[in-house]
C-alpha cells in the first residue's frame, strides 16, 4: 500500500474518532471533502476497507455505517450495542463468545474470519427517560 493510501486511511480515522459514533461512508467522504474537494468515493471505500481489515474500524452491518474501534486488542470479538434513540455504539468485549461462536460457526468446516455482533436497543442515557421518577 502507497504513502497515500496510508495518509488517507489516518484521515478517515481521524474522522471516525472525532465524530464518536458511527457514520456512513457517505458522511466520512463529506467530511473529508471540506478539506479537500477532489476526494472521490473509491478512496474512502479503499480506505475503510483496509482499516476495517486490520480492526481500526468496524462496520455496522445493520446501519451500513463504519466506527472507531474504541478497544485496543482485536484477538476478541466485539460485542457493538447500538442505541436506536440517540444513535450511540457502545462497545464491549467478549472473549469466550469468540470462542464459542467459532466452534459453533466451524463444526460445519467453516473458518470464521471476522465477527460482528450488533446488538439494537436503547443505550443507558436514553433508557433513563422512560423510568418513571
Ligand atoms: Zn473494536
Ligand atoms: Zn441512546
Amino acid at each position: 500500500m502507497g504513502k497515500q493510501g496510508r495518509k488517507m486511511q489516518a484521515e478517515v480515522l481521524a474522522v471516525l474518532r472525532r465524530s464518536g459514533g458511527p457514520l456512513s461512508a457517505y458522511d466520512v467522504l463529506g467530511e473529508l471533502r471540506e478539506a479537500n474537494p477532489k476526494i472521490a468515493p473509491p478512496t474512502i471505500y479503499r480506505a475503510l476497507a483496509a482499516l476495517t481489515e486490520r480492526g481500526s474500524v468496524h462496520r455496522l452491518e445493520s446501519l451500513n455505517a463504519f466506527m472507531a474501534c474504541k478497544c485496543d486488542q482485536h484477538a476478541n470479538a466485539s460485542i457493538l450495542s447500538i442505541c436506536d434513540d440517540c444513535g450511540s455504539v457502545e462497545e464491549s468485549i467478549a472473549p469466550d463468545l469468540l470462542e464459542k461462536v467459532s466452534i459453533i460457526a466451524g463444526k460445519s468446516g467453516f473458518q470464521p474470519v471476522r465477527h460482528v455482533i450488533e446488538v439494537h436497543g436503547v443505550c443507558a442515557s436514553c433508557g433513563t427517560g422512560l423510568v418513571p421518577a
